[in-house]
């Protein structure tokens, strides 16, 4: 008897466990939205103090401050070095002209023309805008030999990147969107307007 109710406790909880995460999720998705609503454009240059879009200096903060400072989803991927849910990100189809920043320090990445529609569920790039934007770390975890990617002023965990990308590099920069800020190139995005009249 005592088995069985063991078997069935554990089959409850497994049963649960998409449940949670999902809430979890959505949650998280949903602050994400007040967030970035409230932090787009010149508003969001100075989200706390170490947030800047110009200063290239290193940022060294401790988890315990880090977590004062960044919203729930983005410390738990960029310090926690969590992952969020494939086809969740707002990038993820996404494909206006502009750069990506770190949303932990606002570190310029990537452009958006090395950007591409990867199908693997998260948004992706074949190249980082500078040699010195960008980390590599090994990492060996969940029993895969994968190359970890972090951001080169604040080390916040970005994602991982893959030798299955295309030319001309044939990398494939695997990057969670929630650690992710845009900002549209307003040239560009001028020209284009044009071109549309
Ligand atoms: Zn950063």
């Amino acid at each position: 008897m005592d088995l069985f109710v063991a078997k069935y406790l554990r089959m409850a909880l497994i049963g649960a466990l998409p449940l949670l995460f999902t809430q979890c999720s959505f949650s998280q998705s949903s602050k994400k939205r007040v967030v970035t609503a409230h932090t787009d454009m010149e508003s969001s240059d100075k989200k706390h103090s170490s947030y800047s879009r110009t200063d290239t200096s290193k940022v060294n903060l401790t988890d315990e401050e880090w977590k004062k400072v960044l919203p729930d989803d983005v410390y738990y991927i960029a310090r926690m070095k969590g992952t969020e849910r494939p086809w969740t990100s707002k990038f993820e189809e996404f494909y206006e002209a502009g750069t990506y920043y770190c949303a932990a320090c606002g570190n310029a990445l990537f452009k958006s023309d090395t950007k591409f529609d990867s199908g693997c569920g998260w948004p992706s790039f074949y190249e980082p805008i500078s040699k010195t934007s960008i980390i590599y770390t090994p990492d060996h975890s969940h029993g895969m030999e994968r190359t970890e990617v972090q951001c080169g002023r604040c080390k916040a965990h970005l994602g991982h990147v893959f030798e299955d990308g295309p030319k001309p590099t044939g990398l494939r920069y695997c990057i969670n969107g929630v650690v992710l800020d845009f900002a549209k190139a307003a040239a560009t995005e001028k020209k284009y307007k044009e071109g549309q009249e």
